[in-house]
């Protein structure tokens, strides 16, 4: 540090000491979260208003006696002196984590490190929030050593080891989802085809975890942890599609992919709730992720899935389209590291669609096809992602 930028942090601490009203204009840090997985840990923090940072990296300095740490900027945010003593988190992973106003203008955030691999960075909206994982080999007990479970840095070899499922209806709460023909709501279908799903996939002996019972606001980061934290083996995500065009329907399946299609990209641009700006940087952040790992698991259980759906529907609700198994930039699937599925059971905009999404007797169908595309999945089908995506 020179004396120069010495000097004016003294007279920046001095004067936040002194109470110095904030500038005009900064937004806040509302809170400051942190989540601990076996191979990685989460930081997530709020905002009152999206920004654009990077994460730094700083190799340890003994001589500064400084250790090894990332740190953000975080432009226009004023944090005061809310988080001074730091937010301990003594993981394995990390030691702390530090908010401190770097400038009158500009908070900065600290992560203290104890192992550090790599690390991504995502930016999330409703609310506002950066999520920054830290990934990097745990030397304390804690970790999960099972062969051939995907969190043990190994490649799931086999399928027949999946025992839990997390059941994940999408939306709920304060965000309805998409909204359809007579004002049918995506977060109404989801949980109505959730509670069936989870009664289908018990009797067909899963274990089953979901991440809302009832109509409650559910960040993708809280949907994650509770698959993370139920040790889940896979996670499927209920959703209901939305086109302008009302002609539009079908049933379709995501899976994980860096790479997507135009049409991928517009669901996924309505499901994250984010620009397509935000979406390229995702894509950037995915780029550089290793999902191609599980990439294969969830093609595969996407494929298996969506053909039951295709295929096995009873033909007395009429002809359904098949929009297929295909790859999707959603960070709820990003955001854990399991195999992992999307899947839009037809448009709340359709006309022929809505009409069957109220229909309790075709989501309990639905719900019979979805299960037995898991069971199949489970009791390895020999086949791997017949179905490309179209
Ligand atoms: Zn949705």
């Amino acid at each position: 540090m020179t004396r120069r930028s010495l000097v004016l942090l003294l007279l920046l601490t001095a004067a936040i000491a002194m109470g110095v009203s904030r500038p005009r204009g900064l937004a806040d840090v509302l809170d400051v979260r942190h989540w601990s997985y076996p191979d990685y840990t989460r930081v997530v923090i709020e905002l009152s208003k999206p920004i654009e940072t990077q994460v730094r990296h700083l190799a340890p300095n003994p001589a500064a006696k400084k250790s090894e740490r990332l740190y953000l900027d975080l432009p226009g945010i004023w944090v005061g002196r809310d988080y001074k003593s730091g937010i301990p988190v003594g993981d394995g992973l990390l030691r702390s984590v530090r908010l401190g106003q770097n400038t009158l203008r500009t908070a900065r955030v600290v992560i203290d490190v104890e192992q550090y691999d790599r690390h991504r960075l995502l930016f999330l909206t409703h609310p506002d929030r950066l999520v920054i994982d830290v990934y990097g080999r745990r030397e304390a007990a804690g970790r999960r050593a099972v062969p051939g479970d995907p969190r043990d840095g190994r490649l799931p070899t086999d399928a027949r080891s999946v025992r839990t499922v997390i059941v994940d209806p999408g939306h709920g709460g304060a965000d309805p989802g998409a909204i359809g023909v007579g004002g049918l709501r995506e977060k109404d279908v989801t949980l109505r085809l959730s509670k069936l799903l989870i009664a289908k996939l018990r009797a067909a002996g899963f274990e089953v975890v979901t991440t809302r019972e009832n109509d409650r606001s559910v960040s993708l980061e809280e949907r994650t942890a509770i698959a993370e934290a139920s040790e889940g083996d896979v996670f499927v995500s209920l959703h209901a599609n939305a086109a302008p065009r009302r002609t539009v329907q079908g049933i379709e399946t995501f899976y994980p992919d860096a790479n997507h299609e135009r049409h991928s990209l517009r669901v996924a641009m309505r499901e994250n709730g984010v620009s397509r700006d935000q979406l390229d940087e995702l894509q950037r952040t995915l780029a550089k992720l290793r999902i191609g790992e599980i990439s294969p698991y969830s093609q595969r259980l996407a494929s298996l899935v969506q053909d039951q759906l295709a295929q096995a529907l009873p033909s007395r609700y009429g002809k359904i389209q098949d929009l297929g198994a295909k790859k999707g930039p959603f960070y709820v699937l990003f955001l854990s590291d399991m195999p992992a599925i999307l899947i839009e059971a037809g448009f709340v905009t359709n006309k022929s669609d809505a009409k069957r999404l109220r229909n309790g007797d075709f989501l309990d169908s639905v719900a019979t096809q979805i299960s037995t595309g898991l069971e199949r999945y489970r009791d390895g089908g020999s086949t791997l992602a017949r179905r490309n995506s179209k």
